[in-house]
């Protein structure tokens, strides 16, 4: 009995610890909730202050953000019309070839080849570059493709808008990247007109350089020639031991002439005698116009006797062909000094006047002859 009162006690407050821990799981459960709903009211709260801070911030920043933009913007935008203006007045053609195509061309490119800007952009660079120069271009962009060089520089024929052929300076740079392709930056300057000036100026030149030294009536030349080329001559033969002999040759009574038939005719008198001379010249020999009727040749490495043959034939060259002017033809002759290095003078001036000493001699025994130098030195 006392047993069964025992275990019911203890069932029954078994029950009751199930009861009450029920009750201690609802009642935890309620303030459980009750707790989590009051911390999500506060932490909504909370959270909402400081979204709306971080959202504040967020905005400041954003803003500082696109003021910065704006103004890097407003930078780029004025950096690229300062660029623009710069290619826009640019006084070399600037483009950029992408795939052998123009991606862009200053006005002043176009103005080269007189083609309208939108044009270009539609052809291949190739059909501004003449035939011939087609393998220098290609090679100078495909050095430019490779990286090869800092900068090519090149002059290539291209050819205008109406078919006028101009030459070209090109400057081209190592390929750059644009949009995943090798772009090429080519910068050129139309040079033809300056090529034809330099042309001009060498030819110019030349010309002066030519007169300087030559006679203008009978295309021999000059003395001033003579006089700076003998003294060089004798010093090489002097190295080179060899002789060098000169012929001076004088118009017989060329005044006669000048008095009967005119000055014109004694000019024409002149310059065929000069011919004369230039056909019996060798190419190491110099024919000059020594004076007014008197010539002077200096042949190296040829001794006197062969200069006097020379000489001679020379002499009978003249007398062969009369001289035809307008309807007459006149005959003239010429007298003939012959003088040899070193055996008649070292130096120019006593070879020269050994030479005209026995031209003197020529004309005092009566001209139309061939007199050799007869004293040697010493
Ligand atoms: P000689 O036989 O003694 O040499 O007599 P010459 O008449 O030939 O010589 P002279 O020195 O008396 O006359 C030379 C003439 O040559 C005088 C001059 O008017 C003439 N003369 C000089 N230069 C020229 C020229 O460029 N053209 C022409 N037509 N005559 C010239
Ligand atoms: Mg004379
Ligand atoms: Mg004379």
């Amino acid at each position: 009995m006392i047993d069964t009162d025992a275990l019911d006690i203890e069932s029954e407050l078994r029950a009751e610890i199930v009861r009450l821990n029920k009750v201690v799981e609802a009642l935890m459960n309620r303030v459980e909730h009750s707790a989590t709903q009051h911390y999500s009211d506060f932490d909504q709260f909370q959270t909402t202050i400081m979204l709306e801070n971080l959202v504040r911030a967020r905005t400041k920043e954003l803003d500082a953000a696109l003021r910065e933009n704006e103004k890097i913007n407003r930078a780029l935008q004025e950096a690229e019309e300062k660029f623009h203006r710069v290619l826009d007045q640019s006084l070399v053609g600037i483009t950029m070839i992408i795939d052998d195509r123009f991606h862009y061309v200053n006005p002043k490119f176009a103005a080269i080849f007189d083609y309208p800007v939108d044009e270009l952009m539609t052809m291949d660079i190739m059909e501004l570059v003449s035939d011939a120069d087609e393998p220098t271009v290609r090679a100078a962009m495909q050095k430019a493709l490779n990286q090869e060089l800092a900068k090519i520089n090149f002059v290539a024929n291209a050819v205008r808008r109406n078919g006028q052929m101009i030459t070209v300076e090109v400057s081209v740079s190592p390929a750059i990247d644009i949009g995943g392709k090798p772009a090429l930056i080519a910068v050129l300057a139309d040079i033809s007109e300056r090529l034809r000036s330099e042309r001009q100026v060498q030819a110019l030149h030349e010309q002066l350089q030519y007169q300087a030294i030559h006679d203008p009536l009978t295309g021999l030349y000059n003395r001033l020639f003579l006089n700076e080329n003998l003294e060089r001559e004798l010093l090489l033969a002097a190295r080179q031991s060899y002789e060098v002999s000169v012929v001076m040759s004088d118009l017989d009574h060329f005044k006669m002439i000048n008095d009967c038939y005119g000055h014109q005719a004694g000019d024409a008198v002149l310059k065929a005698f000069a011919d004369i001379l230039k056909r019996h010249a060798r190419a190491s020999d110099l024919d000059c116009r020594y004076g007014g009727e008197e010539f002077f040749l200096v042949l190296p490495d040829t001794s006197l006797q062969t200069a006097n043959e020379r000489a001679e034939s020379i002499r009978l060259a003249l007398i062969a062909q009369p001289i035809a002017v307008a309807d007459i033809s006149i005959h003239v002759t010429a007298s003939f000094g012959v003088a040899t290095y070193p055996a008649n003078g070292l130096s120019p001036v006593a070879l020269i006047g050994a030479a005209d000493k026995a031209l003197y001699l020529a004309k005092d025994a009566g001209r139309n002859q061939v007199v050799a130098a007869a004293q040697p030195l010493q």
